[in-house]
């Protein structure tokens, strides 16, 4: 039987291993740290005995790759799936204005729901709508170095459209401004969710911690396969001769006894890794932080499970029930600052949105993941690498790899599963060279 082994257990690893156990292969799984997850994790915080995310993730319908990857490991019924797309955007005052797809078929519902969003004037409707009307006609070459926001102006979005609309699907998907992110890339994912029908759109949310929701399924998936999963054991070196990965140094010892080696950490991470850097080149990324600000409140008055908040530094306020998650994409002006000044903003913007006074708060907890995502710029396009190395047996996966994916559970998915297949290619055409 052959042999693969994993390196790193976030949703890329989780997913190669789990499409390479499907079809039999044994596969050996590397973990630095001592829990799976990566970037998309969850842990009970002691105090308030509260499960809590390391960040609120977002899913759509249109990630079918990150689908059916849950229902691979049998997770599909941890997710809370809209049946129609709804967001509720907040403006001071907790004025909601719900974008609310309506009853009618696919894709008048989406037409008559942006044609009642109220947030923006009836004319940037029109502009609006005419946008998506052109949206099946865009064509990627004529707007390659453009950014989100030279594209958005081109086609005729109004500032205050660019503000209550836009600016927190931009942000909400690239975690970047528009004045950084790559109009391609944004195009493309626009295409995924408005041009799929009608289930593409809508939103999908963890019905439990992340961890819960597909970590505990996906190495179970993997034990019950006869897979195995080492942690903590971080991967130091990789050893190569000629086209071929020979060993592989851990914290602990040197493994040889493999077939096929997938990477699936973050480039940022496979760099330490040595000669890592020697076998695939540096994609030029930089990467983009997101703050999750976890609130107790004294009494939990939100009714709906999100919502997006239109002209605040904040951009998203998530219910979970015994708290809520208050999400500050972007947020690079904001990682280095001391906890009490983000504690700061965060008891205003609730005073100012949603009327809850400080005195309401029990208690607040800062999470800072620093590098949350790559940044989606035009000047990275074409430069990920694909899920070949020069190495016949050493292939990659992650986020960061050529998905045409921005850096989301979606692309990670896809590149673990890509990484799987190529792999389990390699071993068909080996067989039908040996017959
Ligand atoms: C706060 C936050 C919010 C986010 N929100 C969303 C969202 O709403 N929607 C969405 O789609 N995406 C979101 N993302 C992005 C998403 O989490 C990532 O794109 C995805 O989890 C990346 O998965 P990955 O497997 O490629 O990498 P990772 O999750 O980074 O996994 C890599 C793994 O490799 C391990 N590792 C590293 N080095 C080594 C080594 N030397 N040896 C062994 N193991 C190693 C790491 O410990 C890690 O477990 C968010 C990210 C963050 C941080």
């Amino acid at each position: 039987m052959a042999k693969c082994i994993v390196i790193g257990g976030g949703f890329a690893g989780l997913a190669s291993a789990a499409y390479l156990t499907k079809a039999g292969i044994k596969v050996e799984l590397l973990e630095s740290s001592p829990k799976l997850g990566g970037r998309a994790y969850s842990f009970k915080d002691e105090s308030s005995g509260s499960i809590i995310d390391n960040g609120q993730h977002i899913m759509m319908g249109c990630y079918t790759e990150t689908l059916d990857f849950m229902k691979l490991i049998g997770a599909g019924d941890n997710l809370l799936y809209q049946d129609k797309l709804k967001i509720n955007f907040v403006k001071e005052g907790f004025k909601v204005l719900a974008l609310n797809a309506s009853r009618l078929p696919y894709p008048f519902n989406l037409i008559t729901g942006l044609l009642n969003y109220k947030a923006i004037s009836p004319k940037e409707r029109i502009s609006l709508l005419k946008f998506f009307l052109k949206l099946p006609f865009q064509k990627v070459n004529e707007i390659k170095k453009l950014t989100v926001r030279e594209f958005l102006l081109k086609e005729n979005q109004s500032e205050n459209a660019i503000e209550a609309f836009w600016a927190i699907l931009v942000v909400g998907a690239l975690n970047t401004s528009m004045e950084k992110a790559s109009a391609e890339i944004f195009l493309n994912i626009l295409k995924r969710i408005f041009l799929s029908g009608n289930a593409a759109s809508a939103i999908v949310l963890p019905k439990y911690g992340l961890s819960e929701t597909y970590c505990v399924s996906a190495g179970k998936f993997i034990a019950e396969g006869g897979g195995i999963i080492n942690m903590p054991e971080g991967v130091t070196g990789l050893i190569y001769e000629g086209m071929l990965l020979k060993k592989i140094i851990t914290a602990k010892r040197i493994i040889d006894d493999f077939d096929f080696v997938i990477s699936a950490v973050p480039f940022f991470a496979a760099e330490k890794i040595k000669n890592f850097s020697l076998i695939v080149p540096h994609p030029g990324m930089s990467f983009s932080p997101i703050l999750s600000v976890h609130v107790w409140l004294k009494e939990n008055k939100f009714k709906d499970d999100f919502y997006g908040l239109i002209g605040s530094e904040v951009h998203w306020i998530f219910n979970r029930g015994d708290h809520i998650t208050l999400v500050i994409s972007d947020a690079g002006r904001f990682i280095d600052k001391e906890r009490g000044e983000i504690s700061e903003l965060v008891i205003n913007e609730l005073q100012k949105f949603a009327d809850i006074k400080k005195d309401e708060i029990i208690s607040i907890k800062i999470i800072k993941e620093k590098r949350a995502t790559f940044i989606p710029t035009n000047d990275i396009n074409g430069k990920r690498p694909g899920t070949k190395t020069n190495l016949s047996n050493f292939f990659l996966a992650g986020d960061w790899i050529d998905t045409g994916l921005p850096s989301t559970i979606e692309s990670a998915v896809k590149s673990g599963r890509l990484a799987a297949e190529m792999i389990l290619k390699n071993l068909i055409d080996c067989y039908s060279d040996s017959v």
